[in-house]
């Protein structure tokens, strides 16, 4: 998806010759994996940089999904209904308590609710509920409409999209980047966007000249985190909100599915479910609602969500290789960060605009690996 947004936002700006290269489908990997959660306050305990890109990023949604409407008739489903935050234990309502209290004062919107105040909003959820915060400006997105709306509309503003390719190795020589080796033979270009998810770390880049010994490259320690989702059929919906609490949550979709998540598990590039995860998911949906004890699993799968060594995402150009640019690292927020991805990474690429967010997310706050060889690693998905 990422790959997507970045390319959708060059051909918007101009770039008549964007080329993105897919390994398998588009989006199929961790961006439909997700649940789609646009809520950056919910989880939030203080307003540091990250928070900030994320409010900024959330509140492009309502234009950005008006113009992907517009571009191509697909409707997104964003859903504005906001998401509610429970808490089932002592330790639960201090932690909402405190969320409540710093973001009150720092005068972002929010309300605490007593547990009537929340069951009356919400009657599905448990009789066990304590309190719960409300935050409505939080927000949800159907996120397989919107790599089927991404991918449309980058078509029809001439990207070429090519699928079932893989990106094996970055050249560069001395002045830069020269392109990529591929399955489907090699691409010359000077401007390369690595935006290969949980897989940025798997590729290699070769040097094409004697001259680049002295080139370095990021460390970006980026690694595959694993989630896995369990799908319920639902019909009609018994939530209209999202719904968290500190050990999972449940998403209300449109189409009578109801999604629950999510496990946060270092399993390498293994994405398949399993008992113990299932049984986490489980028990977190059950507690926020013993009503979906009934309801029949209709889907389950696992996704694997890119994150950086410091957890953070990794946009903007390296500066060591010219014409070498990164969008990744966006661990469990890339759908709720891509318009706002998509829009940094074309403003430096084509205006040449390096804002504060682009410098505080940098890659070259990274160690360098090593300078004799190109054998970094890097990323699949490139965008030329
Ligand atoms: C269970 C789960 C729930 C989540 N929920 C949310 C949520 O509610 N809200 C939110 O904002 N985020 C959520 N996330 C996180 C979000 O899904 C990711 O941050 C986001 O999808 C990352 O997008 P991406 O494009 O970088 O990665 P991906 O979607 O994984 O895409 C990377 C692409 O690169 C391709 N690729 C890799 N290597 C190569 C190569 N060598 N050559 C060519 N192509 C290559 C892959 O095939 C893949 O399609 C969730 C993730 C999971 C797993």
């Amino acid at each position: 998806m990422i790959g997507l947004v970045v390319a959708r936002a060059l051909a918007l700006r101009g770039c008549s010759d964007v080329l993105l290269i897919e390994r398998g489908s588009l989006g199929a990997e961790s961006s439909s994996a997700a649940a789609g959660m646009l809520a950056p306050q919910a989880e939030a305990d203080r307003a540091d940089h990250f928070f900030h890109l994320t409010c900024r990023s959330r509140d492009m949604y309502p234009a950005f999904a008006a113009a992907l409407l517009e571009e191509t008739g697909i409707d997104i489903e964003l859903e504005s209904t906001g998401t509610l935050y429970l808490a089932f234990t002592d330790e639960d309502t201090t932690e909402l308590k405190q969320r409540y209290e710093w973001q009150n004062n720092a005068g972002l919107t929010l309300e605490m609710l007593d547990s009537d105040q929340a069951k009356r909003l919400e009657p599905a959820i448990s009789e066990n509920v304590c309190a719960a915060l409300k935050f409505p400006l939080d927000m949800q997105v159907e996120n397989r409409r919107l790599i089927s709306a991404l991918a449309a509309a980058t078509k029809k503003l001439g990207v070429r999209l090519v699928t079932g390719t893989t990106v094996s190795a970055l050249q560069a020589d001395y002045r830069g980047v020269a392109g990529v080796e591929t399955s489907g033979g090699f691409v010359s270009t000077n401007t390369v966007v690595v935006a290969g998810g949980a897989w940025t770390c798997s590729l290699g880049l070769t040097a094409i000249s004697g001259r680049t010994s002295e080139k370095r490259f990021p460390n970006l320690g980026i690694e595959p985190v694993r989630g896995q989702m369990l799908c319920f059929e639902v019909n009609p919906q018994i939530t209209r909100h999202v719904i968290y609490s500190q050990r999972g949550y449940i998403v209300p979709r449109r189409d009578g599915r109801l999604l629950a998540g999510s496990t946060t598990e270092q399993a390498g590039f293994d994405k398949r479910v399993t008992a113990e995860g299932v049984s986490s998911i489980l028990s977190a949906a059950l507690e926020i609602s013993p009503q979906i004890g009934a309801l029949p699993i209709s889907a389950s799968w696992a996704g694997l969500r890119p994150r950086a060594a410091d957890g953070l995402p990794v946009l903007g150009q390296y500066a060591e290789i010219a014409g070498l640019f990164y969008a990744t690292g966006h661990y469990r927020n890339g759908i709720l960060l891509a318009p706002l991805t998509g829009e940094l990474i074309a403003g430096a690429i084509v205006d040449q605009v390096t804002s504060t967010s682009l410098n505080l997310f940098s890659p070259n706050r990274f160690n360098h690996t090593g300078s004799s060889t190109f054998r970094v690693e890097t990323a699949g998905g490139a965008h030329l």
